[in-house]
This record gives C-alpha cells, structure tokens and sequence, in this order.
C-alpha cells in the first residue's frame, strides 16, 4: 500500500495537537494528527474518500480514505453544544467525496462567540494501521496546500483479528440500533464471566468487552463487521458466549426509545418555543421537564469546583485512595439503591454499571503509574469518555454524559473527604442551576424544595426523571440567564408554559397564587369525590379507569378512586429478563393485581412487545422501521406458545369473569379470529365454558376504519391514541423533534376515534380509550362527545378525570365534538375544547 498525502481541508494556521485545549484531543485518544486555527469557513476534502459519519450536529466529519484511513475532523470545541447552529453539511453518510470537495461550512463569527475555541482538530483514528510520516507546521496553509504524509504500517501492526495466541471470531451486528448502552452493558456483563482478555475490534478501533463506556464509545452501528478477540484460559467460550450474544440480536430490532433528546434536537425545540415567543423581560423560556407551578424564591445551587492536584504522591498511594473512594462511592450507590422508586432504583444501577467499569479503573491507574495524583488520574479518565460520547453525536449516547459527571463529582468527594454538605434551603426554595446532578437532587428533601430551573439539561434526562418521581416542577434549557437571577429573587415557576418570571410584580404574584390555590382546591375536591360513581351532569354512566403496568400501580389505582383498569401493560413482567416468565408466574402476578382492584373489571392486554420494546429472549430479526414489523398481536402469532402460556395465565385468575383480554396492535380481522381460536383452545384445556370477554385495541389506522368489521366479532374496542396517533399522522412518538406536533387532538386521529365509534355502534360494542388522550383533561369533553363511554388514565389523572365527567352534558359534548371534526389543526381543538371547558 502506498503513502497518502493529506492536503490541507481549511485555510488556518497550523498548530500540533498539543496545543489543542482539550484532553481528548491534545492526548490523542482518538488519535495523531494536527489541528488548524481557521482562517476560513469552509471544510474541503483532504483526500479522496467516503464519508463514514457526518456528525449529528454538524460539527465534525469521519472520512475513510480509499486506502483505509480514517480521518476525523472536529471544527472546534465543544461546537457539539450549538447544537448544528452555524453549521452546513454539503454531503451525507456514505457518500464518496474528491479531494477538495466541500464538506462544511460554518459560520466563523458565531463560532468565535459561542464556541469554546475555533481550533480544528484533525486526527487519524486507526492509528493502529496508519503513521504520520511527514506533517505540516506552524504556519498559515491554503485549502489543498500539503497537510500531513501517512504511511501503512503493515499488516503486522494493523489491529488484526488473526494476531498470534488469540481466538477471533467476526460478527456482523444485526441490532437495528448498533451496539449503544443497553447492549454493550450486557457485553460487558457476559464478558466478565470469564477469565480472558476479550475485546471488541470494529473498523480498526479496539475496546476491552467488558468495559461498557469502552464498547459504547466504539460506536459500532447496525451492519458493522465486529471481530471478537480473546486470550486466555477460556477464550475460546468467551469468544463464543460473546458472538452468540450479538448475533441473537439481545432483542434489539426497537425504535429508538423516547429518551433524552440530543443536544441538536433539544436546541431544535428550545429554537422553536423561543421564536414563538419574542423574549419578555424578567421571563426565561425553557423546556417543561416536569409540571406544576410554583411561586418561591432564588436559591442559586451552583457547584463549587473541586481542585484536583497533577502530581502524585506515589503510585501506591494514589491508588490505595482511589480504590477507597471508589469503594466508598459504590457502598453508598448500592445502600441508596434499596430504596426509593422505580425512576431512582434505575438511575442508581447505571450509575454503579459506570462505576464497575474496568476502562475507566484502568484509565485512571494508567494515570498514576506516569506521576499523576489520583484526583487528576480519575479527572482525565471520566473525561475522556464524557469528550468521546458527546462528539459522537447520539442522543442515547450524549444521555449518558450527566451519569459519568456526576460521578466524577462524587468520587473525587470522597477523595478530598469534601462530602456534599447537606444545604438548608429557604421556605419556597426555586432551585436554580446551570445543570444539576441526578445525586444532587436525590440529596435534596422534597419538602424543602419548590421547583427547579436549569440553564441546559434535556427534557427527558434523569434529572427530569427524578423532578417528575419527586413532584417538582421542573424547566430545564432556559439558557444562561438563569445563571444571572440574583439569590433571593422572587419567582413564578410555570413548568407548563416553561416559564420563569423573574421578580414577579404584586398582580403577577397574586395571578400565580390564586391558580396555585384553584389547583390545589380542584385537586383536593375531585379526591376526596375520587371513590363515587363516575356519571355525567345528565346522568350518562362513563366509566373511568386506571392503567396499570404492575401490582403497585393497581394499589394506586384503586387508591385513586379507579373503577377498574383498562389496561394492564403485561409487557412488565416479560422485560428485562433471559427467559419469558411461565405460566404460574404470570398467573400469580395477574391474581395479586386482579386482587388489588377488589374485584373491578381488569381487562388485560396480551403481550405488546417488538417495535420499542424488546425481550432479549424473543430475538426479533433486525428490522428497517420496526414500528412497523413484528410487534404487538404480531409477535404473538409468531410465538404462539408465549400466546396460549399467557392466556391460559389469564384463564386462572380467580373470580373467573373479572379480567377480560384485549389484543395490541390488530390490523385486520384475521388476528383477532387467530388469538380467538388460541383462547378457545387454552379454555377447553382448562374445561372453563363460561364466555370471557375479548376485544381489540384500536392503533392502526386499518382497525379505525374497518372498526364496523372488527365489532362484528370483538366484544369491545379501546382505542390506544399513542400508536393510533403515530401511526395516523407517519409521526415516531418517540422522535423528540416532533413531539411538539404528535398531538392526539389532530382532526385526523379524532375521525378516526368518530370511525371506530360508529363502527362499535353498528354492534352495539362499547368503545373506551386507554391511550394518553384519556389522562388529558382538554380532550375528555370531546372524547365523550365522539361516544367514548371507559376512559383508562394514569393513576394520578383518575380522581380529575372524574371531577370532571361530573360536569359534562351529553349532548353539549357532542355539538363540541362535531365542530372539532371540522377543525383544521390540534391547536385549532385544543382552543375550541378550552374555550368550550371555559364556559365560553
Ligand atoms: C397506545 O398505543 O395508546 C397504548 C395504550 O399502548 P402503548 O402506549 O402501551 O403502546
Ligand atoms: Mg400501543
């Protein structure tokens, strides 16, 4: 293989990496190359090549040259925080570029406000194969003027899965989403039971499997050739356990989950809401991440910088302190883990999966055998991966960020012996934050605090999370003027609208408290009335129920004064596990939650996994839009025994007529009679003859409008609005860019719920909803109007659903519902369903 000469891709002084301001860069852990302080805005091609990646942001393009190089080149720092602001992209993945071909262009007096630096990195990633032989320094370059010489450096050096003493074996990745956090924590789980070295090689990059930042920041994508490397006494089964693994897919043929939104698209959102809304003085706009309102004032939680010394004082040392800390972190994780809720327990156990890590233990030891104190070493270690996951450009991957930080933070606490002092807040305190930690806000009491406000974060990040599990309301991405708010300013926190007002006037301030004051009013009257029957003004009996997904949310249910349940998601008990649960479990789970509503009707849907959902044990082939493959009733005739082991689990809970069965996901008539013969056959086995009710959920736009046919043979229908509404509007509900358009009040959802309720007329089946739609309190009026007689909430929505109901006349309702039929837009019946609750 010949030499390959890098011409210059941007005009710019040439600096060495090492003046680079970032570790990331100036230590090369991504590679050797040279940076460019530009003089030019536009980013040309050094070579001939393809384009691997052009960065979700913008800011940073992979090539892989025609000889195998791969280059990187990062447009300044931490440019991944604009968001793509600035930033133009001239080609996409996989194309093939010339030498000199526009790749981006940016815009050189934004970056130079708002980026950290406008140095330009430019580093060859597959070190191993490639050395830089002859480079360019110190002086001003043209685009295409000399750059940097590589040389191969034969097959001996390259990465290669056939080095002496190793087993290898070659896998191509089947999971629709590559191998990002969940899947590489369980690569790293099944590599650590076994004694070899093994790593993961993909596209000449190489990460130990078991360490889970290591295998994620390989970023290795849906179709990549991966090589499995061991040593040792058992290789040979790691290597297989590994390979097995990864070719069943770990159930991962899923939509993206709705998670965190990315740096991009959150910024997209935060753009979006404030264009709509010209800025105001005294009034920040951010992101709702979990809602209420609340009046307090200022407590500024900023995080006091912990000071780290470079040198050591001895390896030894450094290394028993770092142990400790690390020890003591993880007492602590692990004790706090055996309590709280679900949200928390969660949070908890990524954070002890990050801190079990060996690349990061053995990054920061590498650190302290060169001189480096154990502060420092643990410092650069955790930052060089946050570095690499934020500049890969993947939201699930950049969600993970705040976890490492935080414990960054705490490990170093319990370095310098410097713990968190526990913070007494003032009566109504509004914490504001430039970002908080998840460990930070899980130290706070609640009853302390009112709310919260943060410069960045996302809507969905753990923090959000957390706020939400803790009923604080909560904006997050309100930018840097949050940081400006003086100690002790008054504040109205309005998470709904996203709005902080700053130093509320007298009006403001009584505005704020006496919605406050109704809220509360509404809130205690409708669950002190939560337990009586739910019925109109003019006496229609609407049935409100609670969705429940395990014991605990039955519990609340019927706490809440829920007639029943709509919906138990079964899929909690089928998740998260190796093996489906057998019949008896499922018959024991589903008694203990039929037995927590006290005989109220339980309708039970059959398993609604594939699409964002997986079961690692049901290995869903790897799919292009797995919304739209094998999910739902689907995968249940593809696995018939998992269908009749459930119903049959279903047939023995006891009183026998309290659970009635529904099936997700129907798009024509043929699954319904296919589950029906299933459930025949698991009743004559079991010698019951009594008729148990089973009916369908209506979510694809084929069940809406053929809802005549399927009531011919189903006993009722309940429409899910959250598939229905993503299906009918070709809109991902998990997409975050557009979850300010995937509105369930789109005329096009609501003709097709008028549809599905004529249908059911037509055969006198009832129709309910136990979609979110249900919870919303605009939407119900309309919902009855359109014949819905059951609405399935959230547990917490229920005791306001019927409060509610309690007001509405029939007929009233339905003139509304008909003029929202003819509405040209959600937000057009959004309008018309408040002014008509309004009274107007
Ligand atoms: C729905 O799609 O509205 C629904 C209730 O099902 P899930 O949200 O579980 O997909
Ligand atoms: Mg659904």
């Amino acid at each position: 293989m010949s030499n390959l000469v890098l011409s210059s891709p941007l005009k710019g002084w040439i600096a060495p990496l090492d003046e680079t301001p970032d570790a990331v860069f100036a230590e090369r852990m991504l590679g050797d190359g040279l940076a460019i302080d530009p003089l030019g805005s536009t980013l040309h091609a050094p070579c001939d090549a393809r384009v691997i990646a052009v960065h979700g942001t913008r800011h940073a393009i992979t090539l892989r040259a025609d000889n195998g190089a791969e280059i990187l080149m990062h447009v300044g720092l931490e440019t991944v925080g604009l968001g793509g602001d600035g930033f133009e992209a001239h080609v996409q993945d996989g194309q093939a570029v010339k030498s000199g071909d526009k790749l981006i262009s940016f815009d050189l007096d934004l970056l130079s406000l708002r980026a950290r630096s406008l140095i330009t990195p430019i580093v060859i990633t597959n070190p191993d194969a490639f050395q830089i032989v002859r480079r360019e320094q110190d002086h001003v370059v043209s685009v295409g003027d000399f750059l940097m010489e590589l040389a191969p450096m034969g097959e001996a050096t390259a990465v290669s899965p056939v080095a002496g003493g190793e087993v290898v074996r070659e896998v191509v990745v089947p999971l629709a989403h590559g191998i990002h956090a969940r899947p590489a924590a369980r690569i790293a789980e099944t590599a650590r039971k076994f004694a070899a070295e093994v790593a993961l090689v993909a596209v000449n990059r190489r990460a130990s499997a078991k360490s889970p930042v290591g295998v994620m920041s390989l970023a290795i994508r849906h179709g990549d050739r991966v090589s499995v490397v061991a040593s040792g006494p058992d290789a040979e089964y790691a290597v297989i356990a590994i390979v097995e693994l990864i070719e069943g897919g770990m159930g991962e043929s899923a939509a993206l989950p709705p998670t965190a939104a990315a740096p991009s698209r959150l910024g997209a959102v935060v753009e979006a809401v404030r264009a709509a809304h010209p800025s105001e003085p005294g009034l920040l706009r951010g992101v709702m991440a979990a809602p209420g309102l609340a009046i307090g004032q200022a407590v500024r939680f900023l995080s006091s910088d912990i000071v780290v010394v470079e040198a050591g004082t001895g390896a030894a040392n450094e290394r028993a302190a770092l142990e400790g800390a690390l020890a003591h972190v993880r007492a602590r994780i692990e004790k706090a883990a055996g309590k709280g809720d679900t949200a928390r327990k969660a949070i908890l156990g990524a954070h002890l999966a990050f801190l079990e890590d060996p690349e990061l233990a053995a990054a920061a030891h590498r650190l302290i055998a060169d001189g480096k104190g154990a502060g420092f070493a643990w410092r650069r270690a955790v930052g060089g991966y946050v570095e690499a996951l934020r500049g890969l450009g993947d939201r699930r991957l950049a969600e993970r960020v705040d976890d490492l930080i935080d414990l960054e933070r705490q490990v170093l606490r319990a370095l310098t012996g410097e713990e968190d002092e526990a913070r007494v807040l003032p009566p109504g305190a509004i914490l504001l934050a430039d970002e908080l930690l998840p460990s930070q806000l899980m130290g706070l009491d609640p009853g302390q605090v009112a709310g919260l406000c943060t410069a960045k974060g996302g809507p969905t990040s753990h923090v959000a999370i957390l706020a939400a599990a803790m009923g604080l309301p909560a904006i997050v991405a309100a930018g840097p003027g949050v940081l400006d708010v003086a100690e002790g300013t008054g504040l109205i926190l309005d998470a709904e609208a996203g709005t902080l007002r700053i130093g509320p006037d007298a009006g403001q301030l009584a505005d704020a408290q006496t919605a406050i004051a109704a809220r509360h009013e509404r809130k205690a009257a409708a669950k002190a009335a939560a337990h009586q029957e739910s019925r109109t003004a003019d006496g229609v009996r609407i049935e409100v129920f609670g969705n429940v997904g395990s014991l605990n949310d039955a519990l609340a249910a019927a706490a809440n004064g829920a007639e029943g349940s709509g919906l138990l998601r079964t899929e909690f008990l089928f998740l998260e596990r190796d093996t489906p649960p057998d019949e008896d479990e499922q018959a024991r789970q589903y008694q203990a939650i039929a037995s927590a509503l006290d005989g109220r009707p339980l309708i039970i849907r059959t398993l609604d996994v594939g699409g964002d959902k997986a079961a690692p044990y049901l290995p869903i082939p790897a799919e292009e839009n797995p919304a739209l493959g094998l999910r739902g009733v689907r995968v249940s005739l593809w696995r018939p025994h998992l269908l009749k082991t459930q119903l049959r689990a279903i047939l023995r809970v006891r009183p026998l007529l309290q659970c009635k069965i529904m099936v997700p996901m129907i798009a024509s008539l043929d699954e319904l009679r296919a589950v029906r013969a299933v459930l025949e056959e698991a009743k004559r086995e079991l010698g019951i003859t009594e008729r148990i009710e089973l009916g369908v959920m209506i979510e694809t736009p084929a069940a809406a409008v053929t809802a005549d046919l399927l009531a011919a043979e189903a006993d009722f229908l309940s429409v899910g609005t959250n598939d229905l509404t993503q299906y009918v509007l070709a809109m991902d509900r998990g997409n975050p860019e557009l979850a300010a358009r995937i509105d369930a009040l789109h005329p096009a959802v609501l003709r097709m719920i008028a549809q599905t309720c004529a249908g059911a007329a037509k055969h006198h089946r009832w129709v309910g909803v136990c979609g979110g739609l249900a919870s919303d309190l605009v939407a119900v009026p309309v919902l009855v109007g359109l014949g819905v007689t059951e609405l399935s909430a959230t547990a917490a929505t229920v005791p306001e659903v019927k409060a509610l109901v309690r007001t509405l006349n029939v007929e009233a309702c339905q003139a509304l519902a008909r003029q929202a039929l003819d509405q040209t837009s959600p937000e057009a019946v959004r309008q018309l369903c408040k002014a008509f609750q309004a009274g107007a």
